[in-house]
């Protein structure tokens, strides 16, 4: 089946987002950025489609004054080849940063369907920063809490759709 492939600066979300996804919890969650984690991957069944979500994982090399988009590009670099849809996670109650802003570039080059998730958006009292991602040129922003599963169905709705429209405009 067709691979969706989670993105996002250290922090935003991306593995509880996956554990969600995944309706168990398969990756590991750390408290701190910078961590080794191998990337991994997992069936979600939603509306009788399948997927695979797959978690780009930690970073491996990152030192403290390294450049944080560019190690978090080349640990997401193999998800992102294969991926029909990109989830570019980011944190609604951190708001747009520059990692941000170095991952939409790459991923604008990309040219592959994206979401916007802004993660940690737990009650309608966190404003999502709607109009600060929308900088980010990558189009439909989706508010969701990855921690208590706010809005994810909708998140799901919108990734079914988005293969189905990926699938659609293959020869
Ligand atoms: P990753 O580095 O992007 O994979 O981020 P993690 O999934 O490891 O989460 C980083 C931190 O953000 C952890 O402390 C999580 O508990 C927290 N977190 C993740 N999702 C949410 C959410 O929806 N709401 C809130 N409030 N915290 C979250």
């Amino acid at each position: 089946g067709p691979t969706v492939a989670i993105v996002g600066r250290p922090n935003v979300g991306k593995s509880t987002l996956f554990n969600r996804l995944a309706g168990r919890r398969l990756a590991i969650v750390h408290e701190q950025p910078g961590v080794t984690r191998d990337r991994l991957r997992a069936p979600v069944r939603w509306k009788g489609r399948l997927f695979w979500a797959v978690d780009t994982g930690g970073l491996v090399d990152l030192q403290p004054g390294a450049d944080v988009g560019g190690a978090i590009l080349r640990q997401a670099a193999a998800a992102l080849e294969e991926a029909a849809v990109v989830l570019f996670v980011v944190d609604a109650r951190a708001g747009l940063l520059p990692g941000d802003q170095t991952l939409a570039r790459w991923l604008r080059r990309l040219g592959k369907p994206v979401l916007v998730v802004a993660n940690k958006v737990d009650s309608t009292a966190v404003e999502p920063a709607v109009h600060e991602f929308a900088a980010l040129g990558l189009g439909e922003i989706l508010p969701v809490s990855a921690a208590n599963g706010r809005n994810v169905g909708d998140l799901l709705d919108r990734v079914v759709e988005r293969l189905e429209q990926a699938a659609d405009a293959v020869p």
